[in-house]
């Protein structure tokens, strides 16, 4: 039996690009389903994240005219990650499986043929891995390499260079709705799952119009994210620290005794001060880290709703 596929695209004021990349994605649809990978009602699902501009208009019309566009709105902008969720949670009880991509045509769209190939030959999970980026800036693949390897060093399985571009079986979504943590840091849960995976790897390109939603500050907030929702061993490091930090300070200590004992206490000031420079530094950054995991207990304790589903185009129509 052929799968019935639900590519899923969160939006987010995407009114110059959306015009652009929908006719892609709608061929795509057509030609998956014309050489009967896919099955005739599989369709392209966008989700308007609470946009300021006509996207959700953009989307709407789609939907009237094409039967391979659907969409839904959400109340507000609920960031990435969860209009992604959205979309996939709504797809699960209409499809097979889900391909998710941004709506900016920078992931290639013509690998999801290999994705649904590859679905087909026993694989729940088929990441999509960029193989270059030679469309980043400098600073974002130095920083994004780091990132990767940082993540990797403190124990987060993650796959280099895959971002949110995936096929899954709603079974593994079906698994994914079990989490119920409010921070889901997607690339970081999916690895875990352990289901039959594979990769497929494609070139990035520019964005085709519109600017990106994801500046520094975005960027760095994922990337804790990333951290601090996998992983404690930042919290192991700091009482690493304070041992080493401790074992200096008794050092130190026998040291200021020994030298008042011989009379040498008046040239003291240069190593007082730096020591206390040192001591409140590492105690500011440790008091950071562990606030930065208290804030998320404090998120995660309120359980409130990842994102608010408030129209769908096929309750309008
Ligand atoms: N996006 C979203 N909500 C947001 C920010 C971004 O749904 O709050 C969508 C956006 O429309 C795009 C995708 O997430 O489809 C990736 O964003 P973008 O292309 O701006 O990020 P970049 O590729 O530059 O990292
Ligand atoms: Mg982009």
């Amino acid at each position: 039996m052929v799968p019935r596929l639900y590519i899923v695209i969160p939006c987010y004021n995407e009114e110059k690009v959306l015009p652009v990349t929908s006719e892609l994605f709608i061929n795509k649809i057509k030609e998956l389903i014309s050489r009967e990978s896919i099955d005739r009602k599989s369709k392209v699902l966008f989700v308007n994240d609470g946009s300021s501009d006509n996207t959700w208009n953009i989307i709407s019309n789609l939907s009237k005219k094409s039967e391979f566009v659907e969409g839904i709105s959400l109340a507000r902008n609920s960031g990435h990650q969860n209009a992604l969720l959205a979309g996939l949670f709504v797809a699960e009880t209409m499809c097979d499986i889900t391909i998710s991509i941004d709506c900016d045509g920078q992931d290639d769209i013509d690998a999801m043929d290999e994705m649904v190939s590859e679905y087909r030959k026993g694989s729940d999970i088929v990441y999509g891995i960029r193989s270059d980026r030679k469309t980043d800036t400098v600073f974002k693949k130095v920083s994004a390499e780091m990132y990767y390897k940082l993540l990797s060093k403190l124990g987060v399985d993650v796959i280099f260079n895959h971002a949110d571009y995936r096929l899954m079986s709603c079974e593994v979504i079906r698994q994914l709705m079990k989490y119920e943590e409010v921070n889901m840091y997607l690339r970081g849960i999916i690895p875990t799952l352990g289901y039959n995976s594979s990769e497929v790897y494609y070139s990035r390109k520019e964005r085709m119009a519109g600017e990106t939603h994801y500046p520094l500050s975005k960027m760095l907030a994922l990337a804790l994210d990333g951290i601090t929702s996998f992983t404690i061993r930042p919290l192991r490091l700091i009482i690493a620290m304070g041992i080493i930090v401790a074992f200096f300070s008794f050092v130190g200590v026998i040291w200021s005794v020994a030298s008042a004992m011989t009379g040498e206490t008046v040239d003291g000031w240069a190593s007082m001060t730096c020591i206390v420079c040192f001591l409140g530094g590492i105690q500011l950054i440790s008091m950071g880290v562990v606030g930065e995991y208290v804030g998320k207990i404090y998120m995660e304790s309120k359980h409130r709703p990842k994102y608010n589903v408030i129209k769908k185009t096929w309750e309008i129509k």
